[in-house]
């Protein structure tokens, strides 16, 4: 693969999602450095968009690494809260030590919404944004989405973050009561990582 070449470095500390991408671009005979591995930092992520963050992040590590280097940022957007909690999602679960809790998470989020009386939109969205930098300075985007409804109360034991309180449009369960491989399939950042298959693709 011209574009990348065989190693790759994913800008994230996350085992998961390390794994979720090594697979993804295995087929591309590319390998799959992980920030860990690579010995990179943790990088603040002080963006104000999900694209900032993830511009931010894959250009650090691209630098650092001298290497192709992939990164994503994403989270839960409430439309009748302004787009809150977005690129804070992770931190509106934070305790003031900084433990994350979603359940805690999730009820700020349902308070919020119930000042806003009883007929307000439940509309909501994840986003995920995916970024891949090259040490020469070059870097593409792509956007990801899903579109559902918030529910309450939280349903379900499967995923993470948000995913009991989201059900996607043209689903009647949630994603936390959803099986992972569905969820995996119609997913923000199944959206995002299509693009940029396609894009590779279209590189080759
Ligand atoms: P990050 O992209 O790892 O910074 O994730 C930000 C936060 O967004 C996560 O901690 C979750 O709370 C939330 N989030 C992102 N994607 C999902 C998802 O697929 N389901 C549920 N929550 C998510």
């Amino acid at each position: 693969m011209k574009t990348i070449g065989p190693k790759l470095v994913l800008a994230t500390h996350n085992r998961g999602k390390l794994k979720e991408i090594a697979d993804l671009v295995a087929r591309f005979g590319i390998e799959v450095v992980g920030a860990e591995e690579a010995g990179l930092p943790e990088p603040e992520e002080t963006g104000v968009t999900f694209i900032d963050n993830a511009e931010l992040k894959a250009r650090q590590a691209a630098d650092l690494s001298g290497l192709p280097a992939l990164a994503d940022d994403s989270g839960l957007c409430v439309e009748a809260l302004n787009g809150d909690p977005g690129v804070r999602s992770a931190r509106w679960a934070e305790d003031a030590d900084g433990n994350r809790d979603f359940l805690r998470a999730m009820e700020k989020v349902e308070a919020a919404l119930q000042l806003l009386g009883p007929d307000v939109s439940r509309d909501a969205h994840f986003t995920c944004a995916l970024s891949l930098a090259w040490p020469d300075g070059r870097i593409e985007t792509f956007e990801g989405k899903v579109h559902g409804q918030l529910v309450w109360p939280p349903r379900g034991d499967n995923g993470f973050g948000y995913d009991p309180v989201f059900v996607a449009n043209g689903q009647d369960i949630t994603f936390g009561e959803m099986a992972p491989a569905t969820k995996h399939d119609m997913s923000h950042r199944a959206d995002a990582f299509r693009q940029l298959l396609a894009w590779l693709e279209a590189q080759q």
